[in-house]
């Protein structure tokens, strides 16, 4: 008979993504050590599934099929959800833009934590220098401001009824941006990737790594015990008294449904997105091979926001792994790069669908019949109009819809405070288990916010200190 292996700590991790990463820098602050569960290594998964991935992650097929594989995930072909099982998650391959303010406009977030989120944020942009401004009510609390052509600041100070434009926090490590020019920013090494930011914090030699995937875990007396496996598919089972789930809402749900062993469909709360390419009437000069968005047009009800990002040559490829009989125009469409906009439309949380449940010993994703696209074609409108009638772009457009769970932003399955079992209180504690503690977007319903990563590092790095 095999004898189990037991490793018993007293605080161990789950994840290594950028909630991770943050709830890790403060914790051990106070702390001496800390244990973290994250896969660096598993094996190839042999029956590959074709899936266009966004331009930053399109080297990481493998790691996309070894996510739903290892996580039993069965993703029905309607639902385009995605994630990565590696180190650091989809943090690595984000889009690098955060809202410039907090809204406070999700259910049972009282104005105390509400606040210490925010606090925690600001103090989070000061140590790391971030490049943009943070606003608490429309007051500048944080500023690293940078520049954007003039025809774009152009619009930025106009006053419409229907919408308002603004710079976001861009995510790059950088705290004196020269001349406050993007084009100066040191790309590779100061994106705020969970793999840059690992290097930047400060007692990284007190992480204690393991290289396996969470199974499922249960509950042993006072203590949770966590079933692992690792490469080898080797069991391996941690005896913690408390555990901290980081491993992006869908993991994380799944492993805390099978928990507490809800069978019902539980929605999982994300961004429904469409896809535009605009023709600017003046250039768009950078010269950083993945250049983040540099303008938010949102509705003022916040319905939707738009982003503008100037086009590069990874985004043509992208192009064309959607539209194969463009290949032909590549480097037509490279050449003209620079006078491109692209941009996502995304709709605030109301039109979420995705769903997951347990059936058997799998976890179906899918999604079902939506109105969205009729949504998002009308937003698209409104944004074109916006943009024609102030003179930015010639009046042609194309749009692509990616379908239920192609914008990646996943959250709101475990909210704060919350009826039911699937809740955690103000410390993010499970409401029906203290031990564990959920600090990814699992406990967030984003509605005004369209780009959660900023609540999800504040939220992380909130508890990581009260622990
Ligand atoms: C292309 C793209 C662009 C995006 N752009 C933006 C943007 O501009 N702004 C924004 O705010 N957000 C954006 N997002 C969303 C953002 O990336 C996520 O919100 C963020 O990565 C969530 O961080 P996380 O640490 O909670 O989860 P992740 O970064 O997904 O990390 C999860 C971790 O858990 C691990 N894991 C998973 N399952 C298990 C398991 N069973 N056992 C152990 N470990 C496990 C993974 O390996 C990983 O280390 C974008 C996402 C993508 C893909």
């Amino acid at each position: 008979m095999i004898k189990e292996v037991v490793k018993k700590v007293d605080l161990i991790v789950v994840g290594s993504g950028l909630s991770a990463l943050n709830f890790i820098d403060t914790y051990l602050d106070s702390h001496k050590k800390i244990h973290v569960i994250s896969p660096k290594k598993l094996k190839k998964i042999k029956n590959k599934k074709k899936r266009i991935l966004p331009a930053q992650m399109k080297s990481e097929q493998n790691d996309v099929d070894k996510y739903f594989y290892y996580n039993n995930f069965f993703l029905n072909n309607n639902c385009k959800v995605l994630g990565v099982l590696n180190s650091g998650g989809l943090s690595n391959y984000w889009g690098l833009q955060m809202d410039n303010e907090f809204y406070n406009d999700q259910k049972n977030i009282n104005k105390k934590l509400f606040n210490d989120i925010q606090k925690n944020f600001r103090t989070f942009l000061v140590k790391y220098g971030l490049i943009g401004q943070f606003k608490k009510n429309r007051k500048i609390i944080y500023n690293n401001n940078f520049k954007i052509p003039n025809f774009l600041q152009k619009i930025l100070d106009l006053r419409n009824s229907e919408l308002k434009c603004e710079k976001p926090i861009l995510a790059f490590l950088s705290k004196n941006l020269k001349m406050n020019n993007l084009n100066n920013v040191k790309e590779e090494k100061s994106k705020l990737t969970s793999k840059n930011f690992f290097n930047k914090i400060k007692k990284k030699g007190k992480i204690i790594s393991h290289n396996y995937y969470v199974k499922k875990i249960y509950k042993d007396k006072k203590k949770i015990r966590i079933v692992c496996n690792n490469f080898d598919q080797k069991e391996v089972t941690f005896l913690a008294n408390k555990v901290v789930f980081a491993s992006g809402t869908l993991a994380t749900t799944k492993i805390i449904i099978d928990f507490l062993k809800v069978n019902k469909e539980i929605k999982v709360k994300h961004h429904q997105r469409l896809l535009s390419v605009f023709l600017a009437k003046k250039s768009l000069r950078y010269n950083l091979d993945f250049t983040p968005s540099v303008l938010q047009i949102k509705s003022k009800s916040g319905k939707f926001c738009a982003d503008v990002r100037p086009g590069n040559e990874l985004i043509t490829e992208s192009l064309i792994d959607a539209y194969p009989f463009y290949r032909p125009f590549k480097f037509f469409f490279n050449f003209i790069k620079s006078r491109m906009i692209f941009s996502n439309i995304l709709l605030d949380s109301s039109h979420s669908n995705i769903f997951i449940k347990k059936t058997k010993e799998k976890f179906e994703i899918y999604s079902k019949k939506t109105d969205a696209k009729d949504y998002l074609r009308q937003s698209n409108k409104k944004i074109f109009k916006f943009l024609f009638e102030n003179k930015i772009i010639f009046p042609i457009f194309k749009t692509l819809y990616p379908g239920p769970g192609a914008d990646y932003h996943y959250f709101g399955t475990i909210p704060f405070n919350n009826n039911g079992k699937l809740s955690v209180n103000d410390k993010c504690q499970l409401k029906s288990n203290k031990n564990i503690y959920i600090i990814d977007g699992s406990v967030f319903n984003f509605k005004s916010n369209k780009y959660p990563l900023g609540w999800v590092i504040a939220n992380a790095r909130r508890i990581g200190k009260l622990i």
